[in-house]
């Protein structure tokens, strides 16, 4: 049966008896998807003991309205992760995990002067904050994050090592609707119209990387990809970057692994995606 803990003090008691067995943790902000779904049957796969939190973390909003219109699911996804007997659920309040803003900050360099860092001030020190914190709480042996969240998986993959969290960082495959729209929590808000033209994202990212096989040339690719997304005059583009995988800068003879992220507004939702091409 699963497990629903509020208070840190209660999960920590609880989970005292499973010092030798094998825990997996899925963090997540919650209204639940199949592509979380998929990162809790992984961890189940691999460990002894799953952990799902759900907490909408204030502190990675840089945008106040972006925060307030997250959705927020609770009875569903509690449902949803009883359903496929995801052991514990913690789902934590703002002044259990927040008892006082905090004042340590980080600085992941490069990793977060880019794309997400770049448009989202401040987005991955408050993912590191309440990441860290979590690790701490539960002391998990693996983590699963998402690709779908590329650059915010290398941020905590550099966090777990920077750091000696000892944790087990397993990155998971994006789940993506039939139409190969990504799936998000946020694509909940997005309203019959701009659902029918939110492939197209995923439509630029293949013709991208089809002419990155064929022309070799990531500034050509990365400008028709640009110009098919632009004759759809809702989208809003905020980047669509062509780079190296792993320091998600700009590709070189050392890149194995070439990474085509994208993020863009479609009616006021911010909506972003990535897919990777194996050199
Ligand atoms: P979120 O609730 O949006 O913070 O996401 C929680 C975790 O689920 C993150 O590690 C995401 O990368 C992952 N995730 C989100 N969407 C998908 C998807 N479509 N497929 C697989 N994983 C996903």
């Amino acid at each position: 049966m699963t497990k629903i803990f509020y208070k840190i003090a209660d999960i920590q008691a609880y989970l005292l008896q499973f010092s030798y067995k094998q825990v997996g943790f899925v963090p997540t902000m919650g209204a639940l998807h199949a592509g979380h779904e998929s990162l809790i049957l992984a961890s189940k796969k691999q460990n002894d003991l799953t952990i799902c939190s759900i907490y909408v973390n204030p502190t990675q909003f840089n945008n106040p309205e972006d925060l307030k219109k997250y959705p927020r699911t609770l009875p569903e996804d509690i449902e949803k992760l009883e359903k496929i007997a995801c052991d514990i659920i913690f789902i934590p309040s703002n002044e259990e995990m927040y008892p006082k803003n905090p004042s340590l900050t980080f600085n992941f360099g490069n990793l977060e002067s880019v794309m997400e860092g770049k448009f989202r001030q401040g987005h991955f020190n408050g993912v590191a904050t309440v990441v860290s914190k979590l690790f701490h709480i539960i002391k998990p042996n693996r983590t699963y994050f998402g690709q779908k969240d590329l650059q915010q998986t290398q941020i905590i993959s550099l966090l777990i090592k920077d750091l000696s969290f000892g944790i087990e960082l397993v990155c998971c495959p994006t789940l993506r609707e039939k139409d190969g729209l990504a799936m998000s929590s946020r694509n909940l808000r997005l309203n019959p119209q701009h659902r029918n033209i939110a492939p197209r994202i995923y439509q630029a990212m293949l013709l991208a990387q089809e002419l990155v096989f064929s022309q070799k040339d990531i500034n050509f690719a990365k400008k028709q990809a640009i110009d098919f997304l632009s004759q759809e005059i809702n989208f809003v583009l905020d980047y669509f970057e062509i780079v190296d995988c792993q320091t998600l800068g700009e590709i070189n003879e050392q890149t194995e692994e070439i990474a085509i992220c994208v993020a863009a507004f479609l009616g006021g939702v911010r909506l972003i995606d990535n897919l990777l091409i194996k050199r």
